[in-house]
Order: C-alpha cells, then structure tokens, then sequence
C-alpha cells in the first residue's frame, strides 16, 4: 500500500498510542475532581498543553485543547466577532481570503448573516494573497484577519510574517489557520505575529478529534463553547485526555529532527514532482513551488478525469485525493481550483498526493511507474 494522503490525515505512531493507552485504561479518572486519583491526567493536560507551546514558542497558558482543527476555527472567527460586536456596537469586519478551510469560509458565511462584513481576499494564480491588497482592505471597523498558513488543497504557504506585522500595525487580531503546517514547518508566533492560531493533532501523526487554539494572554475573545471550567472557563467540556495525552506527544515527535524531516520529504517531493511533469505529458503542477508545504504535489492531467484516476489507483494500492478530502463527497470543482483560476478541463483532472516522512525514494518510483500506466491507459480509452 503506498498511502499519499497525509494532508487528509497521518497514521498514528506507536509512541503517541502508548502515551495515550493509560488515560483509557486505569488512569480514567476526571481531571476535574479534586482527589488525589486525578492527579495524573490533571498533570497529563499540563505537560501536554507545555509540549504543544513549544511547537509555536508560545506559552502553556495561551493553549485552549478543542475538539478539532474545526472547532478552534469556529472559535477563532465566531469569539472575535461576538466581543468586537458587544463592545463597539458596530458592524464588525472580518479579512479572510478565498481559498481557506470551509471550516472557516463557512464561519464567515455564518457570520455575515449575525451582521459581519467579511472579505474574502482572492490569490493568485499560485494561491499567494497580496499584501498591498490585504492593506487596501482594511478600515476603522476591521476587527480581525485570518489567512491560513498553508492551504491544504495546493500547498502554498502565505506570508504570514509579513500579515502579522500589518496587522500588528493597525491594531488588528491576526487569526492564522495552520492545520496544514503545525509541526511541518517552523512557526514562531511572537515573530510573526500571531495573535490566534488554530492546529490539528491528528495532521502530525496524533489521534483524531483533539485540536487546540493558541489565543494570546493579551487578546479577550469570546468563549465558543459553553459548559463548565475546563480550559481556565474558556471552554467547557470534560477533556479528552488520552487523546490530549497523544496530541503532546506527537508535538514532541514533531520537533525533533523537524529540519531533517522537511530536507528528507521536500527531497521526496521535488523528486516526484520532477519525475511526473517529465515523464507525464500535459500536467500542470498546481500552487507555488517555493513556498510550499514540503510533502505537498497537487496535480493536474490533462484529458482525465481525478475520480477515474483515484479508482483506478485505489484498485493498486495508492491512496490519494480529489482537491482536498473535504470534497470528497462533491463533484463540483473546489473553491481552491477556483480561485486560482484553474481551467475547468483541468481542475477535473486534479490529484493531490501528500507524502509522510516515512517514505522513501523507493516508494515514489512504485509510485510513479503505477501513476504511469493509470494515466496513459485512462487516455488510451477516452473517446
Ligand atoms: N483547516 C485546514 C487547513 C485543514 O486542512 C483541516 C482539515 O483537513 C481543518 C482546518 C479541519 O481540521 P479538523 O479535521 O481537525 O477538523
């Protein structure tokens, strides 16, 4: 099996399994009660909350665990809006841009219909926002900006640095969504200043259903979910601690060696890349090659249909996607294809394949020669 879709998401190292294994077994107890039994998970959150800080260079206190990378998005957009909208009474404005999650872009949407006023940025042909155009947008009304760090569907990493010291300028939160790059690439929040930032523990080889906000000390937003004291009272909800136990360890796992990772599957990716537009006739590889996730190959065939590609190497062992998983279940072209403005006869052909750490340059010349004969037989039968 050569499974090339790690963007979707990662398998689960055995190390992150073990850290999580006695929080499900005789380790169980609330970490909300005060007896001594729950000494264990309560410091089980802490060390985690202090691993998943440091991926970030942020501090222990400024991590809020969720429940997905979805949640923290819905957190992020939905807790500015509510504070700015109770404490200005104005119509507050939102910045995002047109290729990010749907975790976002529906938040939008659902907040343009509580009175928000959102834009959505349009990229270039390689995914990349403009700078001059973000500023050209802001207004005394603008509360909040929130570019992804790396889209998910192309790979091309924004420039995030530069959107932090706008927005610092202006006096504005900068929210950045980095699913896609938390432990896959070097983030410094204070240097690039990052107000919130949204992660994933189950895109760095952690378990699914655990994410977590950074919200900075200095920035009050409203809570999302409300229940009891969890999270210092900013978000309710007994914790998953074996998972969170898992998301701590992954980001350890994650820092370790990170530069060598990202030399090894930059290495991998590049290979590949050079391989299929050489050896492939009429592809086009989509996003932008240098700033760009490191495992991160979206690709278009000409003359193919993505889907009958994905069958047809699904039915030999290769795993990989349509655009982004997200989409799986929709036909219609991504909103991501679409704003790069990809023509629609390849958009249709569009594959992404995303590469782990654990694979080597073997795997991508299996990979490579199955992609081969899928795509010259799928053009040897189109009418
Ligand atoms: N944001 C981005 C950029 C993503 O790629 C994803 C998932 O693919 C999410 C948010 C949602 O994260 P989760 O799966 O934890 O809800």
């Amino acid at each position: 099996m050569l499974y090339c879709d790690n963007a979707a998401t990662t398998s689960m190292v055995p190390d992150v399994l073990r850290a999580m294994i006695p929080y499900m077994k005789d380790k169980y107890s609330n970490p909300s009660s005060v007896y001594s039994f729950s000494d264990v998970p309560r410091e089980a959150i802490m060390k985690a909350r202090s691993q998943v800080a440091k991926v970030i260079g942020a501090r222990p206190e400024e991590i809020y665990f969720t429940a997905s990378g979805t949640e923290a998005d819905n957190w992020a957009l939905k807790g500015t809006f509510y504070r700015a909208k109770r404490d200005n009474n104005r119509t507050p404005h939102i910045i995002t841009t047109q290729i990010e999650h749907h975790a976002i872009t529906h938040s939008g949407e659902f907040l343009e219909t509580q009175g928000a006023r959102v834009t959505y940025l349009p990229v270039d042909e390689n995914g990349l926002i403009s700078i001059d155009q973000l500023h050209r947008e802001i207004t005394p009304d603008t509360v909040l900006i929130s570019v992804m760090t790396a889209n998910n569907e192309i790979g091309t990493i924004e420039p995030i640095e530069e959107i932090g010291a706008l927005a610092k300028e202006y006096g504005i939160f900068f929210h950045t969504d980095a699913v896609q790059a938390f432990g896959q690439i070097p983030i410094d929040v204070e240097k690039f200043g990052i107000d919130m930032l949204s992660a994933s523990a189950h895109k760095l080889h952690g378990p699914k259903g655990c994410g977590m906000l950074y919200i900075r000390d200095n920035c009050e937003i409203d809570n999302f979910i409300h229940g009891g004291g969890q999270e210092g009272g900013h978000r309710g909800g007994t914790e998953n601690v074996a998972a969170i136990a898992g998301f701590g360890r992954a980001c350890e796992l994650a820092r370790d060696n990170m530069s060598a990772k990202i030399r090894h599957v930059t290495m991998l990716r590049n290979y590949m890349i050079k391989r299929i537009l050489y050896e492939i006739p009429y592809t086009k590889l989509n996003g932008d090659m240098r700033h760009r996730l490191p495992g991160n190959i979206s690709i278009s065939f000409q003359y193919i249909d993505g889907n009958s590609l994905l069958t047809m190497l699904d039915e030999r062992g290769v795993f990989a996607s349509a655009g982004s998983a997200c989409n799986a279940s929709s036909n219609s072209i991504s909103h991501v294809l679409r704003a790069i403005r990809l023509p629609e006869e390849l958009a249709v052909g569009t594959v992404r394949f995303t590469l782990s750490e654990n694979m080597q340059r073997i795997d991508i010349d299996r990979l490579i020669k199955i992609l081969k004969d899928c795509v010259y037989s799928l053009r040897k039968n189109k009418p």
